[in-house]
């Protein structure tokens, strides 16, 4: 126990849990650290924390705010480089892609602070009603103390998406980041910590989903849980959250796809093929996993696709060279395999990839992997697989590439390859999912929504959506 970190931070306090867990490092297999985490006894305690703090923190001023949130923008800015190394280290992600993480945080609190400041002269606004014997106001006011349950791909971004607009409406928080991945995110807390909030604003549990989340999403006096992490778990915490009426935000699982039209450039296509679906080893809630190619590229961008997989640098984070990291852990690396597995006997022809890299005997990495003539109803087709795998299919018509990539019970992203901008703006209208990207990497920006259709998401988060989710509205209506 005594080795082990704080994995609790409750009114201002970092303390001890009540049980240790592993951290690892997914490229070794090795522990990194051992983390003390938290349960029922400590989310209780952060909640009183939190619902005492809120009396003083719902009344601050949105100016005051945003100058802590841009405290905590500069906080991570200037540890940039250690964040990355964690990240990398415990996510097993290469230190580009580490990189591209912090940087994200510091734009979400640099946006939300921005946000946060001209929310002062926004908090209430004049109603036009259509008799003049009435006036009213409508009045924007956070909604309360909230509880952030977030996943182990992107942890501080996950995190920041949901801490950054709830501190700017002027909820107090616990956040409960994942078991699997802490140690960014007890770095992200302590910056929190030094910033200058008052004491009870920001508490932390760490811990596992039953121990710390799943109190979290029945506590009686949160006033909503903001939650990214799986289907089958954002059941649950819907469920949970629904004995005490509870409002949701979730981000789950999608099913993505790529449309590669027939006026397309090959090569950007290939290119967004594999940054789609390989980024993060392709452990993306937004992750390209069907490329659908019109039929008369079909074969040449097979032929360039396999070339460029088969050539993707697989390695420790830290190699030199590096595109594509571990997966998180035994587990996940277990499930992916045995998607592989499956769809082979399903009936899709593996192109390439598919197993451990021969040159690394430890850590949890797969080499890229493609398929083809992917069978419409397997598994590998239409459930969320979490790992380096593409899922190629061809299309005759613009039509039938809409309805394959429609038909899903996803509808988070989706990309658009053309040189045609009046076919590719049309066919993304036409697409069920809450992002598209045409001719473009998966970039994201703070200012635009992120979410998705269907069972892929409740609500949005990033841009106003973001803020208005942690915030209720009141209309002050008089007698004139
Ligand atoms: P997960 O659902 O297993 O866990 C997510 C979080 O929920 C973790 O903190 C976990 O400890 C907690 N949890 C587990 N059981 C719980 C319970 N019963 N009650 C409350 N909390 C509980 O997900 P994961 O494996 O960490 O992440 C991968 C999933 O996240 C994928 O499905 C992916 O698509 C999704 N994801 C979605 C988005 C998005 O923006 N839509 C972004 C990132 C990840």
């Amino acid at each position: 126990m005594n080795d082990a970190v704080n994995g609790v931070y409750i009114n201002g306090a970092w303390r001890a849990g009540h049980e240790v867990l592993e951290v690892i490092n997914p490229a070794t297999e090795a522990c990194l650290a051992l983390v003390s985490v938290g349960d029922a006894r400590d989310v209780t305690q952060a909640v009183d924390a939190a619902s005492q703090a809120f009396i003083d923190w719902s009344k601050s001023t949105g100016r005051d705010r945003g100058a802590l949130l841009r405290r905590i923008a500069s906080g991570v800015s200037a540890r940039r480089e250690p964040l990355m190394q964690l990240q990398a280290r415990n996510n097993g992600k290469p230190l580009f892609e580490a990189a591209i993480d912090v940087d994200d945080v510091v734009a979400t609190f640099e946006y939300y602070a921005a946000v946060a400041e001209a929310m002062d002269a926004t908090q209430d606004v004049a109603v036009a009603l259509p008799d003049e014997g009435f006036s009213a106001r409508l009045r924007r006011e956070p909604c309360g103390v909230v509880g952030l349950i977030v996943p182990w791909n992107f942890p501080m971004v996950t995190t920041a998406w949901k801490l950054a607009p709830a501190l700017a409406a002027g909820c107090c928080v616990v956040l409960k980041p994942s078991e699997v991945t802490p140690l960014a995110e007890l770095q992200l807390a302590r910056i929190i910590a030094d910033a200058g909030l008052p004491d009870g604003v920001f508490n932390l549990v760490c811990g596992t989903g039953l121990a710390v989340g799943a109190p979290l999403a029945a506590d009686r006096r949160i006033a909503k849980i903001s939650f990214t992490g799986s289907n089958a778990v954002g059941v649950q915490v819907m469920q949970r959250a629904a004995e005490t009426i509870k409002g949701v935000s979730l981000e789950l699982g999608g099913k993505s796809s790529l449309l590669v039209l027939a006026d397309a450039d090959l090569e950007l296509a290939v290119e967004l093929a594999c940054g789609g679906g390989f980024f993060n080893a392709g452990q993306m809630c937004s992750a390209t996993s069907r490329v659908l190619v019109a039929d008369s590229l079909a074969d040449e961008f097979l032929q360039r696709l396999q070339t460029r997989a088969q050539g993707i640098r697989v390695a420790d984070a830290f190699a030199e060279d590096v595109e594509m990291g571990a997966l998180i852990n035994r587990a996940q690396y277990q499930r992916v395999l045995g998607h592989i597995r499956r769809g082979i006997e399903d009936g899709a022809r593996l192109l390439c990839g598919g197993e451990r890299p021969a040159d690394l005997p430890k850590g949890y990495f797969i080499r890229p992997t493609v398929f083809t003539d992917v069978p419409l109803d397997s598994a590998l087709w239409n459930e969320e697989i979490f790992g380096p795998v593409l899922c190629v299919r061809r299309f005759a018509t613009e039509q039938e590439a809409v309805t394959l990539a429609n038909n899903s019970d996803f509808g988070l992203v989706a990309s658009v390859v053309s040189r045609n901008l009046d076919t590719a703006e049309r066919v993304a209208n036409a697409l069920q999912v809450g992002m598209v990207w045409i001719n473009a990497p998966q970039v994201i920006f703070p200012q635009a929504a992120w979410g998705g259709y269907k069972q892929s998401s409740i609500g949005r988060e990033l841009g106003p959506w973001g803020l208005a989710a942690f915030q209720e509205i009141k209309h002050v209506i008089r007698s004139n």
